[in-house]
């Protein structure tokens, strides 16, 4: 099935061949004539899918074919609602992209950032508007924006909207776009919260699914490296030096440790930067910048940041640390393997964190093969302590000044034995998740004195 037999404008379909795509991904064939029919849409579907030109595409079709029917004034007609600037952004620029030929305006508003640019921008009129839920409120407060005449609203990452505690801005938002128009919501998970708001907010849908809910792409191989906490950096620095990788993905659980470790790997003469919610936008653009571009070669981030980062075949995602919430993994790893393309996947993992990779096999239903290092075997005489600073906390909740709150709360773990690999416990090193086995490298930082607390 190609683009063009889904009845897509000829200038959306130059677009399209321009950025090389022949052929249309599984969610993109569902997705697409169902919004150009105009239906309502709830996708459950993975990021590395497609998903963003599935609905990017027909909305732009859909918003050329109504075109005239405003009086001809140039108004905002079509709003999606990310939760991170950074998807906002690349939702943006997927726009930019595909509608790079037709007369439709589109703009992009985030916070962080200043708002008389935007409030420019919104003035010269913009036909799509990008949005995280915080600025556009800002907007709707100071009386810069107008919704009334949203014809297609779509919610993207809907799950995450929702844990990073935007829900009364989503219902702030919903109670100021006209009750008539297109509603399009796309999750990767579909907790009860996710169906009450959909069950309010859609109309008859359709459902449009790829992926099982929290499975991994085929196409991402995964591995755990059991390792101790304390030699976890020492560890990444050598796989990342032995086998020569020029663009890692690293995540951490805190921004405090996500900087720590952006120092030590530079330290060690490896380039990182690090992007988390406490960096400047500007320095998170320039960050993702400098990774795409592999001017630096690790990008070391906190899974709020991350969510949304888009690089065209990134080859490896490490989880420095493995994320309290088990859906979190399936998100990370989404990272790498887009598209097709191959990925590897690899999480360092220590004691304490035994009882977190349980959890997340048991969630993703595959017990991960389990390689140990050389020279890196943990010590069996360290026992496990509670992970400290982790998310799964109380949900954040914007203040009346539109800044988040946070709770984070401790979160302890029983110590439990040696990671388990397809139904085995595994004691020692094992060679069937990986064939090329890293080359021994002279560390300058053996004997480096752990200074990383839980880090
Ligand atoms: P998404 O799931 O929207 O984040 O997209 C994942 C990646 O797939 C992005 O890098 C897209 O540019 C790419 N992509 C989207 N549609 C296609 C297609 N039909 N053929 C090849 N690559 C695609």
């Amino acid at each position: 099935m190609s683009f063009e037999s889904l009845g897509l404008h000829a200038d959306i379909l130059r677009a399209i061949s321009e950025k090389g795509y022949t052929t249309p991904t599984p969610i993109q064939l569902q997705a697409i004539p169902t919004i150009l029919a105009g239906k309502d849409v709830m996708g459950a579907a993975q990021t590395g899918t497609g998903k963003t030109a599935g609905f990017t595409l027909p909305l732009l079709n859909r918003l050329m074919e109504t075109r005239n029917s405003h009086g001809g004034k140039r108004q905002i007609r079509a709003l999606v609602l990310t939760p991170t600037r950074e998807l906002a952004a690349q939702v943006g620029e997927s726009i930019a992209l595909y509608g790079k030929h037709l007369p439709l305006r589109s703009t992009v508003i985030f916070g962080g950032v200043k708002i008389n640019p935007q409030i420019q921008k919104l003035r010269q009129g913009v036909d799509i508007l990008i949005a995280t839920p915080g600025r556009l409120l800002d907007h709707v407060g100071q009386k810069t924006i107008d919704l009334t005449q949203i014809d297609i609203l779509v919610l993207d990452e809907a799950d995450r909207m929702l844990d990073m505690g935007f829900i009364h801005d989503i219902r702030q938002v919903l109670a100021i776009v006209p009750k008539e128009k297109q509603t399009l919501l796309f999750s990767a998970t579909f907790s009860a919260d996710i169906k009450t708001l959909a069950n309010g907010l859609l109309k008859s849908p359709m459902l449009v699914e790829v992926a099982r809910q929290n499975t991994t792409a085929e196409n991402i191989s995964q591995v755990v490296h059991p390792v101790d906490k304390k030699r976890k950096r020492e560890l990444l620095s050598f796989l990342i030096g032995s086998n020569n990788w020029r663009q890692v993905l690293v995540f951490t659980r805190t921004k405090h440790c996500a900087n720590k470790l952006t120092e030590q790997l530079n330290k060690d003469g490896i380039t990182a930067a690090a992007i988390h919610g406490n960096k400047s936008q500007g320095a998170r653009t320039k960050a993702l910048a400098n990774f795409k571009s592999n001017t630096i070669q690790v990008l070391v981030a906190t899974d709020i940041a991350a969510r949304g980062i888009d690089i065209d075949q990134l080859p490896h995602v490490v989880n420095f640390e493995l994320p309290n919430v088990p859906e979190d993994y399936v998100h990370r790893i989404g990272r790498t393997g887009r598209a097709g393309s191959e990925g590897e996947a690899m999480s360092l993992v220590c004691v304490d964190e035994l009882k977190l990779l349980k959890g997340i096999e048991r969630l993703i239903k595959i017990d991960i093969p389990s390689m140990i290092i050389d020279g890196y075997t943990p010590d069996p005489t360290i026992k496990a302590e509670p992970i400290k600073n982790g998310r799964g906390g109380p949900r954040p909740q914007r203040k009346n000044n539109g800044q988040r709150t946070g709770g984070q709360k401790q979160n302890g773990h029983k110590p439990q034995g040696q990671p388990v690999a397809n139904g085995k416990r595994k004691n020692q090193s094992s060679t069937n998740a990986r064939t090329a086995k890293p080359k021994q490298r002279q560390s300058n930082n053996v004997n480096r004195p752990d200074n990383f607390g839980n880090c």
